[in-house]
């Protein structure tokens, strides 16, 4: 980039007012640390989320995360979802395996949210905080580090410059590419076509994940008679499926969910989305972090996208934090080595996981398919590999453990 006019000073500059990236803004508040987030949509896009599709299942330590930030209490009681069990099929077998809150010894194993929701109270708290600015209609057009700063090109050609540059910008994080930081993608050559339907029987708040041949259906719990409904097919029939009129669309999801739930109407639009996983082969450069999906960026089927981008900015912030208490530079490399070590051992494992999972159960070869069956009933007949699961699901003991680490979150 050119060094155009003038350098202002941050402490943190924030690439984009996604998620992750406001989440992180509100995990710094109070520090005393001069904040700017830049985001290229217009402040009315951030206040008012247009509705995306997305249903987005958050686990217990994500509710606890965003409670200590005050985000959950923005979030409307009835727009929170409680899912309380949860049965994953394969192919057109009835056989099950199946998760009850009742159980675990939760009062559900994960709740769902709008997207939209989240993103509008996320705006919201991270609009009261002192200290924060958030530049809307603004792109970052370029970034360059040196040993003391990060040097951040605006549109409209200004120039700012903090200690830590934080890349939020999502899984195709063009920060990512101007730090020479490589990533391994995945093309699933498939897209998630996602919605809501109406549906005349009660789902019970169970969450339905099935595998059949050639598309994935997820059925997840709202209200008793309403599903957030995620359809994964291969990416030349997407625009098909999305021009069928809503009447076919309906009855062919009633038909694929053998009329589980009985009658079904799809209820306002159908979104796409490509589906590409993503995993950052460094978390940090020099004075450079990345979070959210610009670190991982997840298939949706294991739910775990925007519950990693909680977890990372809440462990980079609790580092950044360490840092200023003693008055050290929160961008120095052991600063962001501690982030890097911490999120990497939690998220290499969940990304090579789910992307097995749905390598495993998009193969529609003989031996997979009997793999798949076998998958199934081990995890209803090993009681340590059904709860090592249901952890996952529900992150209930990283909760307890990261709040050990995070003394700032207590
Ligand atoms: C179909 C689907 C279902 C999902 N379900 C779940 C789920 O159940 N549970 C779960 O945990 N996760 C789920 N996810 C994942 C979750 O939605 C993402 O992990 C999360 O939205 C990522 O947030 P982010 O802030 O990292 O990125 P984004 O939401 O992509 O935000 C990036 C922001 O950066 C801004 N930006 C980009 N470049 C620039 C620039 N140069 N200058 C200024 N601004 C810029 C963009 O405008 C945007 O506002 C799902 C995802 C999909 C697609």
């Amino acid at each position: 980039m050119s060094h155009a006019t003038t350098d202002t000073e941050f402490d943190i500059i924030i690439n984009g007012a996604g998620p992750a990236g406001l989440s992180l803004a509100c995990s710094l508040a109070g520090s005393g640390l001069r904040t700017l987030v830049v985001e290229q949509h217009s402040l009315e896009d951030l206040r008012c989320p247009a509705a995306d599709g997305r249903d987005i299942a958050l686990t217990h330590l994500s509710r606890q995360l965003l409670e200590q930030l005050g985000v959950w209490q923005r979030i409307p009681a009835g727009a929170i979802h409680p899912i309380r069990k949860a049965q994953v099929l394969d192919g057109t077998s009835p056989y099950v395996l199946d998760f009850d809150n009742a159980k675990f010894g939760v009062d559900a194993l994960g709740f769902l949210v709008a997207n939209h929701d989240i993103r509008r109270a996320l705006i919201e708290q991270a609009l009261t905080l002192p200290g924060t600015e958030i530049r809307t209609d603004t792109t970052v057009s370029g970034v360059h580090t040196d040993a003391a700063a990060a040097h951040v090109q605006l549109s409209g050609e200004r120039s700012v410059r903090a200690a830590l540059l934080v890349a939020a910008d999502s899984r195709f994080s063009q920060t990512r590419r101007w730090m020479g930081i490589s990533a391994d993608m995945h093309d699933f050559g498939r897209a998630a076509i996602v919605c809501r339907m109406q549906h005349e029987r009660d789902n019970r708040g169970i969450a339905f994940e099935c595998f059949h041949y050639g598309r994935t259906l997820a059925v997840l719990p709202l209200r008793p008679q309403l599903a957030s409904i995620v359809v994964t097919v291969s990416s030349d029939q997407a625009d098909a499926i999305l021009a069928q009129d809503e009447h076919t669309f309906s009855a062919d999801i009633r038909q694929r969910f053998d009329d589980r739930l009985g009658e079904m109407q799809l209820v306002g639009q159908r979104h796409a989305y490509p589906l590409v996983a993503v995993h950052a082969n460094r978390f940090v450069a020099r004075r450079c972090a990345l979070v959210g999906d610009a670190a991982v960026g997840m298939h949706p089927v294991t739910a775990h996208g925007f519950n990693l981008g909680l977890r990372g900015q809440a462990t980079l912030a609790a580092e950044i934090r360490r840092a200023r208490a003693v008055r050290g530079d929160i961008g120095a490399p052991a600063v962001l080595e501690r982030y890097q070590s911490t999120q990497r051992r939690v998220t290499r494992p969940l990304y090579a996981g789910t992307n097995h999972i749905v390598g495993l159960f998009t193969d529609d070869r003989a031996p997979a398919k009997v793999l798949r069956k076998l998958a199934l009933r081990f995890g209803n007949h090993c009681p340590p590999i059904k709860r090592m699961i249901a952890n996952q699901l529900i992150e209930r003991h990283a909760a307890n453990n990261l709040f050990l680490r995070l003394p700032f979150l207590r």
